[in-house]
C-alpha cells in the first residue's frame, strides 16, 4: 500500500466507523472465523516480535495493527463478555501501575 493511500485512510476512517466495520465483519464473517484469524494475526505478531528482537527487519507495525483490529472485532463477538474483558482489563492495568509504582 503506497504512503498516501495511508495517508488517506486515516483521514477517512473515523473512530464511530471503525467500530461499525468491525461489528459488521463480525456479521459478515462469523465470530468463529474472527477467532481464528485473531490466532493467526497473533502469531505473526509473535514472528514480527522475534524478527525485531533478532536485529532482522520486521513488519511489527503491520502486524501490531492487525491484532488490535482483530480485538476489537472480538469485542463484537456475542460469546464474549465485554463486561467481564473490560473488567479484567481494570484490574491487570492496576497491577501494572502498582509495577511501576515499586
Ligand atoms: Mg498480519
Amino acid at each position: 500500500m503506497r504512503v498516501g493511500t495511508i495517508s488517506a485512510l486515516r483521514l477517512s476512517i473515523k473512530g464511530g466507523n471503525k467500530v461499525n466495520i468491525y461489528k459488521r465483519a463480525v456479521d459478515r464473517f462469523g465470530e468463529e472465523s474472527r477467532l481464528n484469524l485473531m490466532m493467526e494475526e497473533a502469531a505473526e505478531l509473535i514472528q514480527a516480535c522475534s524478527k525485531e528482537q533478532r536485529g532482522l527487519d520486521s513488519n511489527i507495525n503491520e502486524e501490531i495493527a492487525d491484532v488490535e483490529i482483530m480485538l476489537e472485532q472480538l469485542k463484537y463477538c456475542k460469546c464474549y463478555d465485554r463486561q467481564e474483558i473490560d473488567a479484567q482489563h481494570n484490574i491487570k492495568v492496576k497491577l501494572l501501575e502498582g509495577l511501576i509504582c515499586r
